[in-house]
């Protein structure tokens, strides 16, 4: 058990999400957890005598001090709310602590004095991410699953769901240690040579030991490749909508969130900041940037929209391109398109107003561009753009519920040094280099494999870890 500078002391904090509810959860953790809730809970019979995981009906007091008929004050206690209060003994519990959840009436200002009275019988309120912080630390889960209890917890679409539970359940870190366990091997035979070294006879074969490089090399390469399509499902994809004003960018907005989040106007240049809109297409989540149309203009504030424009497509996953299929194509329509083509990023084009007769597209505008004919008016094109969007961003779909993929960047950057110290390696078998040479190699492969799992883990990685937590989990 790895030793926390705060396990010594025992925290507590609302764990339920402040606002009106059927229940709030107060939960308590540490080696007072059962004291301190004893202090100010009273049931049947204490809950230092209660079963572990059943729940025990009581009343959650608070002491107070009263005048009596002759001027001396007394104590006596008064109910704040009546609660269900479970215990968890260390080290079976979330926390692998000493664990106390108190079940309250669902309100904001009931909880929060649930909460107080459970801080003056003697616990600290806890950090953000604190209770999971612990559970780390006292190697309930390790580095990945920890945070995949904070994926899980922000994960705002199906695809996003599937990728922290994958990670929750322990895949990746399987991945992982699977890779550790074929260095960890290599490592073991290294060793067995020095050992005869004096004798000058060689003992492994150093293709063998080569062989199995390569291979942890390629399966690292394949897990480092699911990245991008990890990283979307887990944060969705941006998408910014440019164009030049009036050819219908706000309509094309409204029609893909299906709602009348943007104003549209017929004067052109109304849209002067940009419009986010979130909408969930077959299980992922697509955030829409309606951009204030691109042209020259001498008003100050219509410049400063085109600006603000061309900061959103700089921060977009795939740009759509729009122009009125209606007209000619402009030397605007041209300038709009050059910009998208430069961000190399996917970008769609869409031929809006596809109800009204159409002008043929020049050639080298349509070659090279996906290229759909919408009418965001009357809503044709708009399922064929939307399934367009989902095939660009996640080519093979969501992930099944055994894939494993890497969706941080954190874990990518690991895999990058240890596929690099792992190559440094082969390199020095190569140049027939010494044992302690390539046995160093691979120290340094294992300790960025140990950074993904948490073995080796710097404080700075850890407290950005939790610190993306909210406070009570
Ligand atoms: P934006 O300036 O590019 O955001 O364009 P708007 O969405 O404000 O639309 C400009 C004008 O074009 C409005 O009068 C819309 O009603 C009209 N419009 C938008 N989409 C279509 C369409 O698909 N067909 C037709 N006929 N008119 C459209």
């Amino acid at each position: 058990m790895k030793s926390s500078p705060y396990n010594d002391d025992t925290i507590a904090a609302i764990s339920t999400p402040p606002g009106e509810g059927g229940v709030a959860i107060i939960r308590i953790s540490g080696p007072e957890a059962v004291t301190v809730a004893d202090r100010i809970f009273r049931g049947r019979s204490p809950l230092s005598a209660a079963i572990p995981g059943k729940m025990c009906l009581g009343h959650v007091v608070e002491n107070c001090e009263t005048a009596s008929a002759n001027a001396k004050t007394r104590k006596v206690e008064i109910v704040i709310d009546e609660v269900f209060a479970t215990i968890f003994i260390a080290p079976r519990s979330y926390t692998g602590e000493d664990v106390v959840e108190l079940s309250g009436h669902g309100g904001v200002y009931v909880s929060r004095r649930v909460l107080e009275s459970v801080l003056s019988a003697g616990a600290r309120l806890a950090c953000p991410g604190e209770f999971t912080q612990r559970a780390f630390l006292n190697g309930r889960m390790d580095l990945t699953r920890a945070q995949a209890v904070a994926d899980l917890i922000h994960a705002r679409s199906e695809s996003a769901r599937r990728v922290a539970m994958g990670q929750l359940g322990g895949r990746l870190s399987d991945v992982i240690n699977g890779f550790r366990q074929s260095l960890i091997d290599v490592c073991g035979r290294l060793e067995i040579e020095l050992d005869f070294i004096e004798e000058d006879i060689e003992v492994i074969d150093k293709n063998d030991l080569k062989d199995e490089l390569v291979n942890v090399v390629d399966q690292i390469d394949k897990l480092m490749d699911t990245y991008e399509r990890g990283r979307v499902c887990r944060e969705g994809v941006k998408l910014v909508i440019l164009g030049k004003p009036n050819v219908g960018k706000s309509s094309l907005l409204n029609a893909l969130l299906a709602s009348e989040r943007a104003i549209v106007t017929d004067t052109p240049g109304t849209t002067r900041d940009t419009i986010e809109g979130h909408v969930d297409l077959e299980g992922l989540l697509v955030t829409i940037t309606d951009t204030a149309g691109i042209r020259k203009s001498p008003d100050p504030i219509e410049q400063e929209g085109v600006r603000r424009s061309e900061a959103a497509a700089r921060q977009a996953g795939i740009v759509v391109v729009v122009v009125d299929g209606s007209r000619e194509i402009s030397s605007e329509d041209r300038d709009v398109i050059e910009l998208a083509r430069s961000l190399a990023v996917p970008m769609l084009m869409v031929l809006n107003k596809s109800d009204l007769p159409q002008h043929r597209l020049p050639d080298n505008v349509a070659d090279a561009e996906m290229t759909l004919l919408v009418s965001a008016l009357e809503g044709t094109g708009i399922e064929a753009l939307a399934q367009s969007i989902k095939d660009h961003a996640l080519g093979d779909g969501l992930p099944g519920v055994d894939d494993v993929v890497v969706a941080h960047l954190q874990h990518l950057q690991s895999l990058k040094r240890t596929k690099g110290a792992i190559e440094q390696a082969l390199a020095s078998i190569s140049q027939t280099m010494s044992q302690e040479f390539i046995a160093l190699d691979l120290r340094v492969a294992l300790d960025a494999l140990g950074e993904i799992t948490g073995e080796t883990t710097t404080d700075d990685i850890l407290h950005h870890i939790f610190d993306s937590f909210c406070i009570g989990k």
